[in-house]
């Protein structure tokens, strides 16, 4: 099967979860790859995707209507970190903004827990990526106990509420859900703990969290589940493959950004009387 005949159509009704469809991650493989086992062609459209996101971002600040803001989530090792150097980096820095959340301090805990997000929701015109997001608040926060059980099972819908309204004013919203397999994220602790290069990342609390893999499980299937909307989709991201993950990443955000149809504003000069001496 040659690249070029994976549509994005195929990739959107495999991946996109429709709104209130239940979620089993078990009947989704992370290991696809579309019958691409071509890493080279599929990296061949990365890049043309990255030029084309380019394009479209320079469409989008100079329209400054529509904001994007780019979710993404995933077990620890999921890649979200790749997907933002890999998928983004030819967008210009100065309309683009990547915010990682981190466990709460003392002064968001004092706050709703959206507080945080809509302070970093992008400007319009501009790129926002969420690495980890408002979901850690139904995800970590759920599986650790840190609130009462009743607090976090509202929170689905206060964050259909919360993305409707960021949604009504023009932010567009695409949430990606890195999907790796337990096995796939032993081999890259396994580098961490190896490859002197990436010690670095390797922090004990990996081991802690990867023995609540089911439970991190069950937290993810519910939030897929209950929080996939017309106007906040989620996608589930086969990533086993990062060469699969980056291509089909990218492959979503330049369809989506080109559906809004955007165009350069017109001058409200007569530039043709214009002349510069
Ligand atoms: P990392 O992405 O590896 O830098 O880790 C960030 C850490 O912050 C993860 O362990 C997350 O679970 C944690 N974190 C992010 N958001 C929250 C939250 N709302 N409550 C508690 N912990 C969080
Ligand atoms: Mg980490």
């Amino acid at each position: 099967m040659k690249t070029h005949s994976v549509s994005i159509k195929d990739l959107y009704s495999q991946f996109n979860i429709p709104p209130g469809k239940k979620v089993k991650l078990s009947n989704y493989d992370p290991d696809y790859t579309a019958g691409l086992t071509d890493r080279d062609s599929a990296n061949e459209i990365l890049e043309d995707n990255i030029k084309k996101l380019s394009e479209l971002q320079k469409l989008l600040y100079a329209e400054n209507k529509n904001a994007l803001l780019v979710v993404l989530q995933g077990m620890d090792t999921s890649g979200k970190d790749g997907t933002i150097s890999h998928v983004m980096h030819g967008v210009n820095p100065q309309g683009c903004q990547v915010t990682s959340f981190k466990a709460p301090s003392e002064e968001e805990l004092d706050h709703d827990f959206l507080w945080r997000i809509h302070k970093n929701i992008p400007n319009k015109g501009n790129i926002g990526i969420f690495n980890r997001s408002h979901y850690e608040d139904v995800l970590v926060v759920r599986v650790k106990d840190l609130v009462p059980r009743s607090v976090w099972k509202a929170r689905y819908e206060q964050i259909n509420k919360f993305e409707e309204i960021l949604s009504d004013n023009d932010v567009k919203i695409l949430k990606f859900f890195l999907h790796i397999s337990k096995e796939e994220q032993k081999k890259r602790l396994e580098a961490r703990l190896n490859d002197p290069t990436k010690n670095w990342k390797f922090s004990l609390s990996d081991i802690k969290e990867r023995e609540l893999w089911d439970k991190y499980t069950k937290a993810y299937e519910e939030m897929l589940s209950r929080c996939s909307t017309e106007y906040a989709p989620w996608f589930v991201i086969p990533a086993n493959h990062k060469w699969f993950r980056n291509f089909a990443v990218s492959q979503i955000i330049v369809e989506e950004l080109g559906s809004l149809k955007m165009k350069f504003p017109k001058s409200s000069l007569d530039l043709s009387k214009i002349k510069i001496r």
